[in-house]
C-alpha cells in the first residue's frame, strides 16, 4: 500500500498531461512560456483572487510577500509551532523573529485569542501575557505579520483572525500549502481575505505538479507588482533593469503545463477525498482511544493528510508499528514542533510554553490518504488500528 498513490492520478490524467508536456517540448519556451500565464489565470479564477503569481515552491510563495512588505530584523511574525518548517523558516530567512502561538487541540490551527495575547506580550515585552522569544524581552520587536496555516487541509479561523490582525496593524499571510481546494464558509482556500496567500504544488500536496512549484494570491495590485518583480531578480522595466533585490523564483513552464489538467480534476478529487475520509470515519469513530479529524461544519477539508490522535505516545507508537508490520505506511506530522527545533534554540522557548503542540506531536499519526483510495485499503488500515489497540489494552 502507498501513503499517497500519485501513479493512480497520473493514469487517469495521462493523455492530457502527456499532450501538455509535448506542447511545451514543441514550442520550447521553458521559462515563462504561455502555460504560466494560462495557469495563473485559472488559479486566480479558481480562488477568486485578483492576482495569482506562480513561483518555484511553496517556500518561495511564503518568502516573497514578506520580502515585499519589507519585513526584516527587529520585526516579529506570529506563526503556529505545529506546521511544516518552511512557515517559520521564511520569517528567519528575512531576518525577522518568529513568535510562536499555540494551536487549537481540535483543528490544530492557530488560536486567535492567543494571537492577540502574543501580540500584546511582544508590544509590552511581557512574557507573563504569553510566552515570547527571549529576544523579544531584550529588544522591542515590532509586530508586523501573522502566518496562519491551514493544517492538513482545514482552513484556519479567518473570521476571527482577520479582525485581530487588523486591530494590531498586522499583515496576514495565509499558508494554504496543505489546503488548496478546501473551503471555508463556502469560499476557496487562498481566497479568504488575507493580504496574501501562499500555496505549494509539491507533488504530495492536494494540488501538485511533478517537481517543485508554488503560487501566491492577492487582491492587492501594488503587492502583486512588487512580487512579480521579486520573482525575476527584482526586475524593473526588464530583466536587465534591477530596481530591488529579488530572487530567481519562477515556476518552470513544464510544471505549469502538467498542472493544467490536474487543476481541472481538483474539484472531483477533493470530493473523492471526502469519500475516503467518510469511510475512515465510519470504520474508526467507534474505536476507543482514537480521535478522528474534526472538520468544522463551515469547512471542507482538502485532506492533505488524514491524521488521527491516539491517547498516548505509547499507543501512537504501537499503532504505527502494527500498521508498518502489515505493510501500511504511516507518517508523523510533526514529531517536533518548531519551537523545539535546534535551529530555534536561541529563542529560548521552555518546556510547557506551547503545550498543545507538544502533546499533538507525541500523539498524532497520519494514515494513507489520496483521491480514489480503494475502500479495501482503508479497511486494511482500520483493521490494523483496531487490532493494535485491542492488543495494547490486553
Ligand atoms: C509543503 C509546505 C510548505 C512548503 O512548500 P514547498 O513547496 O515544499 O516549499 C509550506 N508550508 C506548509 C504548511 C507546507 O505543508
Amino acid at each position: 500500500m502507498e501513503f499517497i498513490n500519485l501513479q493512480a492520478q497520473f493514469r487517469r490524467l495521462e493523455a492530457p498531461i502527456r499532450a501538455r508536456i509535448n506542447a511545451v517540448l514543441e514550442h520550447g519556451q521553458f521559462i515563462m512560456g504561455p502555460e504560466i500565464a494560462e495557469l495563473e489565470r485559472k488559479l486566480a479564477s479558481f480562488t477568486g483572487a485578483r492576482h495569482a503569481i506562480t513561483c518555484g515552491s511553496g517556500t518561495e510563495a511564503l518568502l516573497m510577500p514578506l520580502m515585499a512588505w519589507g519585513i526584516g530584523p527587529g520585526d516579529a511574525v506570529f506563526v503556529p509551532p505545529f506546521t511544516f518548517f518552511a512557515t517559520a523558516e521564511v520569517v528567519a530567512l528575512v531576518g525577522a523573529t518568529p513568535v510562536f502561538v499555540d494551536v487549537d487541540p481540535v483543528t490544530f490551527n492557530i488560536v486567535p485569542d492567543q494571537l492577540a495575547q502574543a501580540i500584546e506580550a511582544v508590544r509590552r515585552q511581557d512574557a507573563t501575557l504569553h510566552p515570547v522569544p527571549a529576544q523579544a524581552l531584550r529588544q522591542q520587536l515590532t509586530p508586523r505579520a501573522v502566518i496562519p496555516v491551514d493544517l492538513f487541509g482545514i482552513a484556519a479561523e479567518y473570521e476571527t483572525l482577520l479582525p485581530v490582525a487588523s486591530a494590531h496593524g498586522l499583515f496576514v499571510l495565509e499558508d494554504g500549502a496543505q489546503a488548496f481546494g478546501g473551503r471555508y464558509h463556502g469560499k476557496p482556500v487562498c481566497g479568504l481575505g488575507a493580504h496574501a496567500a501562499a500555496t505549494s504544488f509539491f507533488p504530495a500536496k492536494p494540488l501538485g505538479c511533478y517537481g517543485d512549484g508554488g503560487a501566491i494570491f492577492t487582491d492587492d495590485d501594488d503587492l502583486a507588482a512588487i512580487m512579480t518583480s521579486l520573482r525575476v531578480h527584482g526586475k524593473g522595466a526588464n530583466k536587465y533593469d534591477n530596481v530591488r533585490i529579488g530572487i530567481n523564483g519562477r515556476m518552470d513552464t513544464l510544471q505549469a503545463a502538467i498542472m493544467l489538467p490536474k487543476l481541472d480534476a481538483l474539484a472531483e478529487e477533493i470530493d473523492a477525498r471526502q469519500r475516503a475520509a467518510a469511510r475512515y470515519a465510519t470504520r474508526l469513530s467507534h474505536v476507543p482511544g482514537v480521535t478522528l479529524p474534526a472538520v468544522p461544519p463551515h469547512c471542507v477539508s482538502a485532506y492533505a493528510q488524514y491524521s488521527i490522535l491516539l491517547a498516548s505516545a505509547a499507543q501512537r507508537d504501537t499503532v504505527a508499528a502494527t500498521l508498518h508490520a502489515r505493510g501500511v505506511p504511516t507518517a508523523i506530522y510533526y514529531p517536533k514542533p518548531l519551537h523545539r527545533q535546534p535551529v530555534f534554540a536561541h529563542l529560548e522557548y521552555e518546556e510547557g510554553d506551547l503545550p498543545i503542540s507538544d502533546s499533538l506531536s507525541r500523539r498524532i499519526v497520519s494514515l494513507p490518504m489520496y483521491p480514489f483510495m480503494p475502500e479495501s485499503d482503508i479497511d486494511t488500515v482500520c483493521d490494523g488500528i483496531e487490532s493494535a489497540l485491542r492488543d495494547a489494552t490486553h
